[in-house]
């Protein structure tokens, strides 16, 4: 029952105008690429959403495919068929689902980004000019940040969310 499913919602404070939402199901599939073995690979992909005024609503999330680059530590999405479904979302829904993000795993429990996750965050950031979301999947909590060409921070109202400022 759709209705009664849990969302995750993200939040700078109770008050603040950007809410980022992450149905349960989407947030359970992104758990599942947890690197919790030794062996496991980085796992990553696109998040598609709708954009609600300065509101992200997460609807689905891509998973890593064939011709993505995985090892341990790094996660380089290169299939194009992230963007290929991000395509046909955005026909099939008249162009109100789109990208509105990214997320890949970390073998850490509480993990923070990389100095190569903030380059391409502000560059995505720098290209987009809208709210993107970007996340981090560790093996115990996760890392969740909103990037927009202004001055403001996410905070999670989850426990286990931290907060990052992508100020321009
Ligand atoms: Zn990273």
């Amino acid at each position: 029952m759709p209705g009664l499913q849990q969302e995750l919602i993200f939040a700078q404070s109770p008050e603040a105008p950007c809410r980022l939402l992450m149905p349960q199901a989407i947030a359970e599939t992104l758990n599942r690429f947890r690197q919790l073995r030794v062996r496991d690979l980085e796992a990553g992909g696109i998040l598609l959403g709708v954009r609600r005024g300065p509101h992200l609503e997460i609807v689905e999330a891509t998973g890593p495919m064939r011709g993505d680059r995985r090892t341990r530590t790094e996660f380089v999405r290169r299939d194009p068929g992230h963007f290929q479904l991000a395509q046909r979302h955005w026909r099939s829904s008249r162009g109100t689902v789109g990208y509105v993000g990214e997320w890949h795993t970390h073998p850490e429990p509480w993990p923070s980004p990389s100095g190569i996750d903030i380059a391409q965050w502000h560059r995505i950031v720098d290209e987009e000019h809208r709210p993107t979301a970007f996340v981090i999947v560790g093996t115990q909590g996760w890392f969740v940040a909103r990037g927009l060409r202004e001055r403001g921070c996410l905070a999670g109202t989850e426990p286990w969310t931290t907060l990052l400022c992508l100020s321009a």
